[in-house]
Formats: structure tokens, C-alpha cells, sequence
């Protein structure tokens, strides 16, 4: 219904609202992502300097000295990003506003069902509120009056048992561009302003409505007293100025005060900043759920715990003694001038072992990056968690793959640390599973051939370095060898800057080499530019199966359009079906 009155839009305003939309939809994640784990250090921090987490009421109310903060999250494209916000709030006893939209293009995925209502009640139990986010102009546009909208929404609400005092609006932005904003629909907020005639029929249907309704009804009718989109409104009246937070660009914002964090980073310099301005004055601050990353979704970026990072520094590998130490053991083992740095989680034992490789560390919090090591009970086996020494030497590259550098071949010396651990830990070489996503994923192939009969899940890896985008290879290849450009140095390494010509060696070897290659269809550039070259090249099906000789598994999968790690579907495969198959 909705498309249908989309369609039947003019375009003058078709086309900024489709912008708006794709904007909205995907504009954080395209480029990346922020991590929840680190949004709640940044609330914490808050809390602890004595801001007081609260609702519009306590703004009129007045809260002692303590100063109000006015979380709000507007829910779009993903409901359960938002009910993972809740509950780390919920956890460092933070409550919020959490605004939900009725039937829109933003939530058709899960709006309406059994599951999200259950997610909307749980987060109103946890101590958050539930408040209505409208898309006003397409209200109006669809439905042709806004109070019945906004009857029919809450009715379906009050219906799930779900109270809402609160509402604020959607879509402003674009249709800035048609020179009016939701507050001129209202008669207590209206400006002078109306739509040009250029606009159309639409333009016209829309002049029709600005300033036909009136906040301070919309209060008295359904009790909705609240409205909140930059500005605490009560029945249409500014209830008392607040200090703005917004993370509508990738990055936090306080634009009042000039403040900003580093774009998908809540880095610690804008916590010291934003806590010392945010003690001083209410606050209004909106996090938008859909772009924080939780737990496993984290591990890409961040990786909480890492900086607890304390290893024995060996030097060499055969110093290694795992008789001694606990279940968690870091270790840093220096050789030709690489830093080779793991960790080692023993709190499970199995008759094999998890290699665990990180993919991009763009972002990263701090060094080293160790990928899944905490993944144990997800496993239930032991989880060998490796850092990429050349990132120690050159921090400001993105991705080393592996691979070390043109005098250093670390492929050869992470494989031989491996051998020597599986063997203490008397584990065979060929039940030693390599799991990697992205570059992670181009190790995990070319460490299990260089182990011998290991094994390896690469997801969403690439294939050739030299195919990946140029903001990755560029810097690897100019600290790999500076003499050569990117492109001679994948012709004149190609056995280390690709995966095949090891692997199709490998694979004429005896050794049980085995592994699986599983690839996010939706993610286009590792679909086309490495997925299916890989493929191709080793006689697999694009749409998934074995490889002639049973040794190689392709598993496409449908995942957002964009590249990152796997979905919890997948997880969950690669426990119960992919390792101990390759392992069978
Ligand atoms: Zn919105």
C-alpha cells in the first residue's frame, strides 16, 4: 500500500524521499559500523560523571542538581539491534525512549509480528518507554489525515499492550529540500513557508495540511503530551532548552558545542569532551539502534577485552611451555623483528582445535585485535587467537592477510607456532579447523595449506589481494615491498598474495587438507570479484556444494547487503554441520 502511494508521488518529492530512505537505510553501513559495547562505555562514563538518565517529565520536573540526560532511539530497518540496546542499558541502569514507527517501508520486515511485539513489551518491562515515530508527511500523503494515522497506529499498540505518552517525527531532511518541515504541519511549530507549485499535485496536497494540526490535541486526544525531535515540546510549548546529541552521521555529535567523536568511533577523547559538556546542562541525546554493532557483530571493529592483552614474551617458539599457565594464556613470540602475538583459551578441551583470524582492524580500539577467542561455549573447543604481525609493525594498514612482507614469510611462521601448540596440546595437524572472516579468511585458506591436512573456513574472504579494494591493498603492498607497485607485487608473489596456487598444490598433496568457503551473496564485490574466481577456479557450484573430490565446500548465504561477518544462522552451521563435517 505504502509503495503504491510512493509510486504514485511526483518526483520532485519521490526523489528526495527515496534518498532519504536509502540514506537512512544504509548510509552508516556502507563504510561501517559502531560498536555497542563501546556506546555503552561512553553512557557509563556519563553516569558516572553524575549525569542522570531520565524522561521529558523530569525536565519540567527539575531532578536536584543532577543533570538530565533524555536518551532517545529512533527504530528503524532492526528490531532486535534496538532490544540489544535496551538490555545493555537496562545492565549500566540506564533507562530511555525507544520510538517505534506503525506499518512503514523502514520496518516491514518484522513490524506486526508476534516476535516484535514481545521485543517492544520486554523493553518497555526493562524500565525504557515506548514512543511513536512518525512519518508525518507520508501520513499525510497516504492517509490524508494525520490524527486518524495516529489513532489507528496506537490502537494497535494499546492493543499489544504497549503504552505510549511520546511521539516525534521522521523524514524531516528531505523534505527540507522541498522547503517545509514537519513542525509546519503543526499549528503551534508552522512557519510561512508552503511547498512550491513545481511540485505538483502532492505539493499541493501537502499545503493543504500545514498548519491543520495541533500538538497540544494530539496531547488531549490520544495523551501523546510529549513530542521530542530536537527540542522537548509539551502540548506544543518548549518545555525547557536542552543540549543536542545526534549520531546522524556515523559519528557522535554535539553541534552546539562543536563536539565531535571520530565517525564510527566513540573515541576517548570525545568522552572526556562530551562528559565535561554534558554535566553542565540537559541533554536530548539520539542513538540510532540499527548501527550498533552487539557482541559477535563487534568482534570486526572492537575487541572488548583485548586490552587486557598480557603476554610471556618468548623468544622462540620451542620456549613454549603449556604445562604452566592458566586457561588463558597470551603469549608474544618475537622473531625476525614480527611480533607474533596470540592467545590461547583452554577452558574447553576437544580432540580439535579453533585457529581464530581477524579480519580488517580499521578502527580497532587497541592492539593486538583478537578475533572469537572468546567464543568458547560457542565451539566447545580450544580457541588459538592470532594477531597479524605485520599490523604490529605498520598500524595504519588495514589488513596484513597473513601474510607478513617481502622478507618476512609469516604465513610459514604463524603455521609453525600452530604445529607446535596443536602438539602440546596433543591435537593432530589435520583436525586444526583455520576460521576467518575477510582477511582472516584469505589466512585461514593459505595457513591450513601451509600447516598441511588442516582445516579452514574462510567467510566472505578474498582471494587475491591484489582484488580487493585499493584502499586495502595499496597500503599493504607499500609496506610488503615499497620497491614494487601493488600490481607487480601480486604478479611477482602471486603464490602469497592469492590463495589458489598454494591451495591447488595442496590439494595434489596427500594430506588431508579440507575446507569451506562461505560467501554473503548480498555482499556484491566478494561475491563477484573473489567468490565466484574461487569457484570457478576449483570447480564449485556459485549456488553451494562439493568440489569433485569432496574436499572443498562453497555455502552462499543471504546476508545484508554489505560486507561483514557471517549471520548467526551461519554461526550456528559452522558449529553443528561445517566443522564436523570437515572434521568427519
Ligand atoms: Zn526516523
Amino acid at each position: 500500500m505504502f509503495r503504491n502511494a510512493f509510486r504514485s508521488l511526483p518526483t520532485a518529492i519521490r526523489e528526495p524521499l527515496k534518498s532519504l530512505l536509502k540514506r537512512v537505510a544504509f548510509r552508516v553501513d556502507k563504510e561501517g559500523e559502531l560498536s555497542l559495547e563501546q556506546a555503552m562505555g561512553w553512557l557509563a562514563a556519563l553516569r558516572d560523571a553524575g549525569v542522570s538518565f531520565g524522561f521529558p517529565e523530569d525536565l519540567s520536573a527539575g531532578r536536584g542538581d543532577a543533570p538530565l540526560a533524555i536518551l532517545k532511539h529512533d527504530i528503524h530497518q532492526n528490531l532486535d539491534r534496538a532490544t540489544a540496546m535496551a538490555l545493555a542499558e537496562r545492565t549500566n541502569g540506564i533507562a530511555g525512549l525507544f520510538f517505534m514507527m506503525g506499518p512503514h517501508r523502514l520496518n516491514r520486515k518484522f513490524f506486526g509480528s508476534a516476535k516484535s511485539w514481545d521485543q517492544l513489551r520486554g523493553i518497555q518491562a526493562s524500565g525504557h518507554r515506548i514512543g511513536l515515530h512518525l512519518d508525518v508527511m507520508d501520513a499525510i500523503l497516504r492517509r490524508g489525515d494525520l490524527y486518524e494515522e495516529i489513532a489507528e497506529i496506537l490502537a494497535g499498540f494499546s492493543h499489544a499492550g504497549i503504552i505510549v505518552n511520546y511521539a516525534n517525527s521522521h523524514g524531516n531532511t528531505a523534505f527540507g529540500k522541498l522547503g517545509i518541515r514537519t513542525g509546519d504541519f503543526f499549528v503551534e511549530t508552522a512557519r510561512d513557508v508552503r511547498v512550491s507549485e513545481a511540485s505538483g499535485a502532492a505539493g499541493k496536497r501537502l499545503n493543504e495540511h500545514l498548519g491543520q494540526y495541533s500538538l497540544k490535541i494530539i496531547g488531549e486526544r490520544f495523551g501523546v503530551h510529549y513530542w521530542i525531535d530536537n527540542r522537548v515540546l509539551r502540548d506544543g510549548v518548549e518545555v525547557a532548552p536542552v543540549v543536542y546529541v545526534t549520531d546522524n552521521s556515523g559519528a557522535v555529535k554535539i553541534p552546539a558545542r562543536k563536539l565531535s567523536s571520530k565517525k564510527f568511533d566513540i573515541d576517548g577523547a570525545f568522552v572526556a569532551a562530551s562528559t565535561s559538556a554534558l554535566v553542565q546542562a540537559p541533554s536530548l541525546i539520539l542513538l540510532h539502534p540499527q548501527w550498533y554493532a552487539p557482541g559477535l557483530r563487534a568482534a570486526k571493529q572492537h575487541q572488548p577485552g583485548t586490552a587486557h592483552f598480557n603476554p610471556q614474551i618468548l623468544a622462540d617458539i620451542r620456549e613454549l611451555n603449556l604445562e604452566v599457565g592458566g586457561t588463558l594464556l597470551d603469549v608474544s613470540v618475537r622473531k625476525d623483528g614480527f611480533r607474533y602475538d596470540f592467545r590461547l583459551n583452554r577452558r574447553r578441551t576437544a580432540d580439535h582445535l579453533i585457529v581464530a583470524l581477524h579480519g580488517g582492524v580499521a578502527g580497532a580500539r587497541e592492539l593486538p585485535v583478537l578475533a572469537r577467542w572468546k567464543q568458547d561455549s560457542y565451539f566447545r573447543a580450544p580457541i588459538l587467537s592470532f594477531f597479524d604481525p605485520l599490523i604490529h609493525e605498520h598500524p595504519n594498514i588495514p589488513a596484513g592477510w597473513f601474510v607478513g612482507d617481502l622478507a618476512r614469510d609469516a604465513t610459514a611462521s604463524i603455521a609453525e607456532i600452530v604445529r607446535r601448540i596443536a602438539a602440546q596440546l596433543s591435537i593432530d595437524s589435520d583436525r586444526v579447523v583455520f576460521v576467518g572472516g575477510s582477511a582472516g579468511g584469505f589466512g585461514s585458506i593459505r595457513l591450513a595449506c601451509a600447516l598441511g591436512g588442516a582445516k579452514f573456513i574462510s567467510i566472505n574472504g578474498q582471494t587475491r589481494i591484489i582484488d580487493y579494494y585499493p584502499s586495502g591493498h595499496e597500503p599493504f603492498s607499500a609496506v610488503f615491498d615499497p620497491a614494487h607497485t601493488p600490481h607487480e607485487n601480486a604478479a611477482l608473489h602471486e603464490s602469497r598474495w592469492s590463495t589458489p596456487p598454494g591451495l591447488e598444490k595442496a590439494l595434489q598433496g596427500s594430506a588431508p587438507l579440507r575446507g569451506i568457503v562461505i560467501q554473503n551473496v548480498n555482499d556484491k564485490h566478494h561475491f563477484e570479484r573473489h567468490y565466484t574466481p574461487f569457484c570457478a577456479r576449483f570447480g564449485l557450484a556459485l549456488e553451494g556444494g562439493y568440489s569433485s573430490d569432496k574436499r572443498l565446500w562453497s555455502v552462499p548465504y543471504e546476508g545484508e547487503a554489505k560486507h561483514g561477518p557471517e549471520t548467526a544462522e551461519i554461526a550456528r552451521r559452522i558449529v553443528r554441520e561445517f566443522i564436523p563435517e570437515l572434521l568427519a
